[in-house]
């Protein structure tokens, strides 16, 4: 242990990850940004801990694995009109008014209501974001960053994405980068295999809006040239070292199989996919080809909440009623997708368990409450998933450190960021 290394306890707290069939009451010791002991329950002296006793579950963080979070400053604009009037109309005009300073503010206040609801990473593809970056490192948040990389005829939004690789990828191990190749109808087919042979020289990830809409693929001018699976063979994108594929509402269930794949994750976005319109992902076929499935909000103008809980159960519950099966989707592989499935997509091996060695990111969940009892080890994630929500959150610790505590923001100024926020909505909304 490094000298002056930060150490914490958590004593007697009920733990749940994705690799364990059932909870179990255990102490935990985190050094620096790392889980570095799991013992017996009760082991620790009580007194220089944080005590669960036995009623405090401490499971991963949740990774929020598609959005932009600077949207926060959009939230409510156009709410329920067609998608490319809402677009054209009311998001794209505004969103031309941006500046680095409103994208940052956007940012905080998005960290702050995603430390609230207990996520502890998130995946954002935007513009001015090295802002964003200072945002997630003020604040202590873990992410996953790309360059929203749409037309880009002169190279210049890929060489600010590269830019943002060199200069924070890596930094304070809390910030991956990936190239943000926007969509298949923004980005013309060249520049894609760019991209990808970008991506593998670098060893790059890449975050990519696929499938979103029925009518994306004609939008595309490749409907009857290639079939999407076609496409991502021939840009080379399937071959890139970690593909992160944003909403894949429209992949044909058949083809679910040439998803499964090691450097392959699908962000699934189910109450976005909703409120736009867009339609339900046929996630049962998903899981069952072995592909990787990892949830996110999207942005807050199409969700309205960056609150995982609401992913969590719409993606079990929504299949649950269109399929008339009420043994899909498992609310254990829910929270999976939430928390480890969602690391490995932005590119974190070592983040999304409860395991000594892996990064300290996880939230502590008030069990000690009316609905909650009748919880046990092994009915615990059910209690999570249908019965749960955000305000069980007590504690919110990434890479080791509590960044939100019984409602409050320890490293955080929550009214100047809120404050702030207000002022650059007000501004943006005025132009
Ligand atoms: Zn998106």
């Amino acid at each position: 242990m490094e000298r002056g290394m930060m150490k914490r306890q958590y004593r007697d707290v009920v733990v749940w990850d994705a690799e364990r069939t059932a909870a179990e009451r255990c102490d935990v010791i985190t050094e620096g940004d790392r889980i570095t002991s799991i013992l017996p329950a009760g082991t620790l002296d009580s007194g220089c801990a944080y005590e669960g006793r036995g009623k405090m579950a401490l499971i991963p963080g949740f990774v929020n694995a598609h959005g932009h979070a600077a949207m926060t400053l959009l939230r409510g604009l156009g709410e329920e009109l067609p998608l490319m009037e809402w677009l054209q109309e009311r998001i794209w005009p505004v969103e031309n008014g941006l500046d680095g300073d409103l994208v940052k503010a956007g940012t905080k206040l998005a960290i702050l209501e995603m430390l609230s609801t207990g996520t502890t990473c998130f995946a954002d593809m935007y513009f001015f974001m090295d802002r964003v970056a200072e945002a997630a490192l003020e604040c202590g948040m873990r992410c996953g960053l790309s360059r929203g990389i749409v037309g880009d005829s002169d190279g210049s939004k890929l060489k600010e994405n590269l830019k943002l690789a060199d200069d924070f990828n890596g930094r304070d191990g809390l910030i991956n980068v990936q190239l943000g190749p926007h969509a298949p109808y923004t980005v013309p087919m060249e520049l894609m295999k760019e991209i990808a042979n970008t991506a593998k020289d670098t060893g790059l990830g890449v975050q990519l809006h696929w499938l979103e809409t029925s009518s994306e693929w004609s939008i595309s001018g490749l409907e009857g040239k290639m079939t999407p699976e076609d496409y991502l063979a021939e840009t080379g994108m399937i071959d890139v070292p970690n593909l992160l594929l944003a909403h894949c509402v429209w992949i044909r269930p058949q083809e679910s199989a040439f998803y499964a794949r090691d450097n392959v994750t699908f962000a699934h976005n189910p109450k976005s996919n909703l409120k736009l319109g867009s339609g339900i992902a046929p996630l049962p076929a998903y899981l069952k080809a072995g592909v990787r499935v990892a949830l996110g909000t999207d942005g807050a103008a199409s969700n309205n909440r960056l609150d995982i809980w609401d992913e969590l159960r719409f993606a079990a519950l929504t299949q649950k009623g269109v399929n008339k099966d009420p043994t899909l989707v498992a609310s254990a592989e829910a929270l999976r997708m939430a928390t480890v499935n969602g690391a490995i997509g932005l590119g974190f091996r070592d983040v999304g368990l409860i395991k000594e060695g892996y990064r300290a990111d996880m939230i502590l969940i008030d069990l000690d409450q009316p609905h909650y009892v009748g919880w046990d080890c092994e009915n615990l994630s059910g209690f999570l998933v249908y019965a749960g929500s955000s305000s069980d959150v007590k504690g919110t610790v990434v890479a080791g450190k509590m960044l939100y505590q019984d409602g409050d923001f320890v490293f955080a100024d929550r009214k100047r960021i809120t404050e702030e926020a207000a002022e650059a909505r007000r501004k943006l909304t005025a132009r």
